[in-house]
């Protein structure tokens, strides 16, 4: 793989309403499909480049739509995941997939160090550091990340259509799942259809856990977030159950 030098990576980060008030801090880490020129779409196959491998389709739109309703701000990453992973720390193989599901990403193999270092440089870093310092100007923060995930995995149905994940830290998202029949019909499961055993929590880990935020992954099967208009809804469902879950957490705390 040749070296990739570019100008500037800053514009690979998006951080949208960036004014917004709230204390919720809302993440997409999958965004977006696109490849830099110079990694010529990683020798995939053309069908296979907006494909969920590459991204995760809608959940950019859902996480817009929730940071518009609630005034919280929005970091994602504005390159796919097959480039670098912005959910996994740059030690984890899957920061840089050779393989997703079935697809072969012929420009994941064979990667050095130095390449490997590079793509963590010019993607991650920026993002992680965005995303520590977005988080650090807010008083008391929660972190919500928002992901789909496909409906058929290796042949196999997934009967689950929202995930609500967590690591060592349950509290907003033991709250979710309490109140999920109050806002949605839903088949709703905890670390579905992944869990921190997969190497999820990654966010989470770093930019919530290690400080005591409040913190949960919500991963929706996209299959459900295909038009715009069942996005606009999705977002509208999971911000009302995002601050009703939040307003219970704070106010049982001042009962304390
Ligand atoms: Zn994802």
């Amino acid at each position: 793989m040749n070296h990739v030098r570019h100008a500037s990576s800053d514009d690979h980060v998006i951080v949208q309403n960036a004014q917004g008030q709230s204390c919720i801090v809302i993440v997409c880490e999958h965004a977006s499909h696109f490849i830099p020129d110079p990694y010529k779409n990683l020798g995939m196959r053309n069908e296979d480049l907006q494909s969920h491998a590459a991204w995760d389709p809608g959940a950019m739109r859902v996480a817009q739509g929730i940071s518009a309703h609630l005034d919280a701000q929005l970091v994602a990453s504005g390159v796919s995941r097959l480039v670098y992973d912005c959910n996994r720390p740059p030690s984890a193989a899957d920061a840089m997939p050779a393989q997703s599901e079935t697809i072969q990403i012929p420009g994941n193999m064979d990667l050095t160090a130095d390449d490997r270092n590079e793509r963590a440089q010019l993607y991650y870093a920026p993002f992680r550091d965005q995303l520590s310092e977005t988080i650090a100007a807010i008083s008391n923060p929660v972190i919500a990340t928002i992901h789909s995930f496909t409906p058929l995995y290796h042949g196999q149905a997934r009967a689950v259509e929202i995930g609500i994940l967590h690591d060592s830290d349950t509290r907003l998202a033991d709250m979710m799942l309490q109140l999920s029949p109050v806002h949605t019909v839903a088949d709703v499961r905890r670390n579905a259809p992944y869990g921190p055993e997969h190497g999820v929590t990654h966010t989470l880990q770093v930019h919530a856990i290690k400080a005591g935020h409040l913190n949960v992954m919500i991963e929706i099967r996209n299959d459900l977030i295909q038009t715009v208009e069942q996005q606009d809804r999705m977002a509208d469902t999971l911000s009302k159950w995002l601050s009703e879950s939040l307003q219970k957490l704070t106010s049982a705390k001042d009962m304390q």
